[in-house]
C-alpha cells in the first residue's frame, strides 16, 4: 500500500526516477558488503556518486600485434592459443602458462595464482584474448597477470580505450569499473528524467543531453578526452554550479523575503566610538559602512558579507554596525569562531563601550555557572546592549530581549546552515558576516551566493610592508641566531610550527619539541600555544606573550585568526610548503601592526616541487590578500583554496573552478531569471530543476519553497 501524498508534498521529494541512483553501492550487481564500504569512503554513500568519480587516465588497448612484434612495456591486446600449464616448484616461483600464435611464443605468468582457477580460464587448447603490459624476459614475450582475458568472440569488450580512476587500497579496478558501469546503467531515461538546461545554451556550448554526458565523461577515447574543457565534462559542471546557484537564489529569496526592520541610527553612539578610536575611516571602511547602514535602514533584512584582509579595519566596520543598531534601542551581537577571538573583541570593543557608557555582555562555552546566569540574565534583560561570544551566543536558551543585528566573525568557518539559525535568534534580525580571509570572487558566488557583499580592499594609513623571505630548512641555526638578535632588541616572535597530515596530535608533537628546543636555547622567554590547550591556559599562554616574560610563542595554527599582538614583529613559518597561501597570508598579517619594520620567514623542505616554489614565489611577491587567493585558486584548485575539508564547506565534485568559472557566471545569472519568472518552481521547467536540485543534494534549499 502506497502512503497518500498530496500533490504540494510531491514537490518536496526525491523525484522517483532518481531513487535507482540514491541507492547504496551495495545494491549494485557483483558488488558485496565489503566492496561497497570501500565504494562508499571512496566516491560516496550513494550509487550517483560513482557517476561523479570520474576518469583521470586512461589505458588504449587497440593495439593487437602478433605476439613477435609487441615491443617491451607495451600494453597489447593479443589473441594466443594454450598451450600448457607449468604449476610452479615451490610458492616462490610463479605459475607459468605457455601460450603462441602464428608468429611466436608468449607466457603468461601469475604469482601467487591459484591453478584451478588458471585451468578454467586458460585450458590448454583454447584461444584466448589477453590484454596486459608485454615484457620481454631474456628476449622471450611474457606477460604477468593480465588485465583481461577473455573468449575470442568477447575480444571487442576489451579491444579498446580502457578509463583509469583513482582507486582506493583493497578496491580491485575491475571492481570499480563494474560498480561504475552498474552506475552507468541505472541513469534515468531522458523521458523520465528530461533535461533542465536551457536548449539555447546546449546549443551554443555543443553539448548532449546529460545523461549522454555523463557515459561520455565515463568513456574518454584520447587523452584530451579527460581535460575540464570537454564539453561533457563542462556540462557535468555547469550542471553542479547551476544546482549550487539555484540552492543559494532560492535560500536568498526566503531570506530577503522576511521582513526586516528599519534600524536608522542617529548618529549619537557611533560618533563617540568614531572620537575614541582617534582616527579617520578609510575610503573602503567609509563605502562598506555606507552599503552596511543602508541595508540595515531598509525594510528588508540585510544578508552581507564584509570581506577584508587582515588588519584592513573589518571589526572597527563592525562596531559602528553595531552601535547604529543599539542607537534604535535594540541589541547587536558579534560572534567568533573561536574563545581566543571572542575574548580579543571584548578587550578592544569592551573600552570603546564603556567610554561611550554602553553594557557589555560576554556568552562563550567555557562560562560556567553563576557567571553564564548572569551573562545570560543580561542578555535576556537588554542591559547588556552588546554581546559578544562563540558559538554558545546561539545555542537554546539563550534569549535575546531585542536582537536586531548579529555579526559572524570568521565566516569561513561555519555553514550557510549555521548562517540560517542564527538568523532565526530575533525577528527579522540583519545579518552581517565577515571574513578576513579574502577569497576570489568565484568562490564568492559559489559559497556566498546567498549574501550581498563588500569588500575592504584597502588598508588603515601606516602600516609597514611585511619584509618576506623563504629560507631553506637546513638553515635553520641561522634563522635562530636572526630570531635571538631580534628578541635582544625587545621584538617578539611568532613561531608557527607545521601542520602534519591534518592531525592534531601529530602537530602538537611538532610543536612540543620546537618550542623544547627553542627553550634550550633562549629558556622561559619561549611559550607555547596550541589548539588542545583549555581555554584559561590560551588565554595565559598569550597574556604572558602579549604582556609577560614570553618573548617566543612556538604555536600550532591556533594562532591563525584575529590574534592581535602589536610587538611581534617576527614570523616564522615552519613547512610553510605545507600550509594554503590563505593560510600563510592570515598568519603572516599577524604581525607588522605596530610601527617596527616587520618579517616573515617561510622555511620550507629542500627540494621543493615547481608548484611548491611558485607558490612560496606569490607569498614573497605581494601582500594583496585578493590577489593571493586568486593566484591560490589558480595553483590550488578551489576545495584547497577554502579548506573545505576542515570547514565543512560542500566541495564540488564536477566543477573545476579555474576552468569553468565562466561557466559559473551564466549559472548564477540562469539561476536568478529561472526565479524570476518562477519563483517556486512550478512550471515544467521548475519541475525539472527541482530534480536537479535532487540530484546534487541541493535538496535542503527546496524547504524554502515551502516555507517562503
Ligand atoms: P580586522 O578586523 O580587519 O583585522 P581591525 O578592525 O581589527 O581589522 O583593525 C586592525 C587595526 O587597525 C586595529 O588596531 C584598528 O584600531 C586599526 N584601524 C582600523 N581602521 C583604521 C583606520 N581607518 N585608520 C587607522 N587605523 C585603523
Ligand atoms: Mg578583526
Amino acid at each position: 500500500m502506497s502512503r497518500k501524498v498530496s500533490p504540494k508534498d510531491r514537490q518536496h521529494v526525491r523525484p522517483e526516477p532518481l531513487y535507482p541512483l540514491f541507492a547504496e553501492p551495495a545494491t549494485l550487481t557483483g558488488i558485496g558488503p565489503r566492496y561497497a564500504k570501500l565504494l562508499s569512503t571512496l566516491a560516496g554513500p550513494h550509487v550517483v556518486d560513482l557517476l561523479w568519480h570520474l576518469p583521470t587516465g586512461l589505458i588504449d588497448r587497440r593495439h593487437a600485434p602478433p605476439i613477435a612484434e609487441a615491443a617491451n612495456g607495451q600494453i597489447c591486446t593479443l589473441t594466443v592459443t594454450v598451450d600448457a600449464h607449468q604449476p610452479p616448484a615451490n610458492r616462490r616461483q610463479p605459475y607459468r602458462i605457455t601460450c603462441h600464435d602464428a608468429s611466436g611464443g608468449l607466457d603468461l605468468v601469475f604469482f601467487h595464482a591459484r591453478g584451478d582457477y588458471l585451468t578454467q580460464m586458460l585450458p590448454p587448447g583454447a584461444t584466448r584474448v589477453v590484454s596486459g603490459r608485454v615484457e620481454r624476459y631474456h628476449g622471450h614475450p611474457q606477460m604477468a597477470h593480465p588485465d583481461h582475458i577473455v573468449k575470442l568472440e568477447d575480444a571487442d569488450e576489451i579491444r579498446r580505450v580502457e578509463a583509469v580512476y583513482p582507486l582506493a587500497t583493497g578496491l580491485p579496478p575491475k571492481t570499480l569499473k563494474r560498480a561504475i558501469q552498474g552506475a552507468l546503467g541505472r541513469l534515468p531515461a531522458t523521458e523520465n528524467l528530461p533535461d533542465w538546461s536551457d536548449p539555447a545554451l546546449r546549443q551554443r556550448e555543443g553539448w548532449a543531453t546529460w545523461q549522454e554526458a555523463v557515459r561520455a565523461a565515463h568513456q574518454p577515447t584520447a587523452a584530451a578526452d579527460l581535460l575540464p574543457t570537454t564539453a561533457a565534462r563542462r556540462r557535468l559542471a555547469y550542471d553542479e554550479l547551476l544546482a549550487n546557484q539555484l540552492a543559494l537564489a532560492l535560500v536568498r529569496r526566503a531570506q530577503k523575503k522576511r521582513r526586516g526592520r528599519v534600524l536608522a541610527g542617529d548618529g549619537r553612539l557611533s560618533a563617540g566610538a568614531l572620537a575614541a578610536f582617534g582616527f579617520p575611516l578609510t575610503q573602503a571602511q567609509e563605502r562598506s559602512l555606507g552599503e552596511i547602514r543602508a541595508d540595515m535602514a531598509a525594510p528588508q533584512r540585510m544578508l552581507r558579507l564584509l570581506q577584508g584582509d587582515v588588519g584592513s579595519g573589518k571589526t572597527v566596520v563592525a562596531l559602528l554596525a553595531m552601535l547604529t543598531a543599539v542607537e534604535t534601542g535594540a541589541q547587536a551581537a558579534l560572534m567568533a569562531p573561536t574563545e581566543i577571538l571572542a575574548r580579543q573583541h571584548l578587550a578592544t570593543i569592551g573600552p570603546l563601550a564603556a567610554a561611550i557608557g554602553i553594557e557589555v555582555a560576554v556568552l562563550t562555552g567555557r562560562d560556567k555557572g553563576q557567571a553564564r546566569a548572569a551573562a545570560r540574565a543580561q542578555v535576556a534583560s537588554g542591559a547588556a546592549a552588546l554581546v559578544i561570544g562563540t558559538h554558545a551566543l546561539f545555542q537554546d536558551g539563550v534569549e535575546f530581549h531585542d536582537l536586531a543585528l548579529a555579526v559572524i566573525d570568521e565566516q569561513h568557518r561555519f555553514g550557510v546552515h549555521q548562517r540560517m539559525a542564527l538568523g532565526d535568534k530575533g525577528a527579522g534580525v540583519d545579518l552581517l558576516v565577515m571574513t578576513a580571509t579574502p577569497i576570489p570572487r568565484s568562490l564568492t558566488m559559489t559559497y556566498y551566493g546567498d549574501l550581498d557583499s563588500s569588500r575592504l580592499d584597502q588598508k588603515p594609513p601606516g602600516r609597514k610592508p611585511v619584509k618576506t623571505t623563504t629560507v631553506a630548512i637546513d638553515r635553520l641555526e641561522d634563522v635562530i641566531a636572526a630570531v635571538g638578535r631580534k628578541m635582544a632588541s625587545g621584538e617578539k616572535i611568532f613561531w608557527v610550527c607545521p601542520l602534519v597530515e591534518d592531525s592534531e596530535t601529530l602537530d602538537l608533537t611538532a610543536a612540543d619539541a620546537r618550542a623544547a628546543a627553542l627553550t634550550e636555547i633562549f629558556g622561559d622567554r619561549v611559550g607555547l600555544i596550541h589548539g588542545r590547550m583549555k581555554g584559561a591556559e590560551k588565554d595565559a599562554a598569550m597574556d604572558a606573550f602579549r604582556n609577560g616574560g614570553v618573548d617566543l610563542l612556538v604555536a600550532t595554527t591556533v594562532i591563525e585568526v584575529g590574534v592581535d599582538v602589536p610587538a611581534a614583529t617576527v614570523m616564522v613559518i615552519e613547512h610553510a610548503e605545507r600550509f594554503g597561501l590563505a593560510q600563510l597570508h592570515q598568519l603572516r598579517g599577524r604581525i607588522g601592526r605596530g610601527d617596527r619594520a616587520a618579517f616573515c620567514l617561510l622555511l620550507h623542505a629542500n627540494g621543493l616541487s615547481q608548484t611548491a616554489r611558485a607558490r612560496l614565489q606569490v607569498m614573497r611577491d605581494t601582500e594583496d590578500g585578493f590577489k593571493i587567493a586568486e593566484e591560490d585558486l589558480r595553483l590550488r584548485g578551489s576545495g584547497e583554496v577554502l579548506g573545505a575539508k576542515q570547514s565543512g564547506l560542500p566541495a564540488f565534485r564536477l566543477v573545476d573552478m579555474a576552468a569553468h568559472e565562466d561557466l559559473l557566471v551564466i549559472a548564477r545569472d540562469e539561476a536568478r531569471l529561472l526565479l524570476d519568472r518562477d519563483p517556486e518552481l512550478k512550471s515544467d521547467r521548475g519541475a525539472r530543476l527541482r530534480a536537479l536540485l535532487y540530484l546534487f543534494e541541493r535538496e535542503a534549499a527546496i524547504r524554502f519553497l515551502r516555507a517562503g
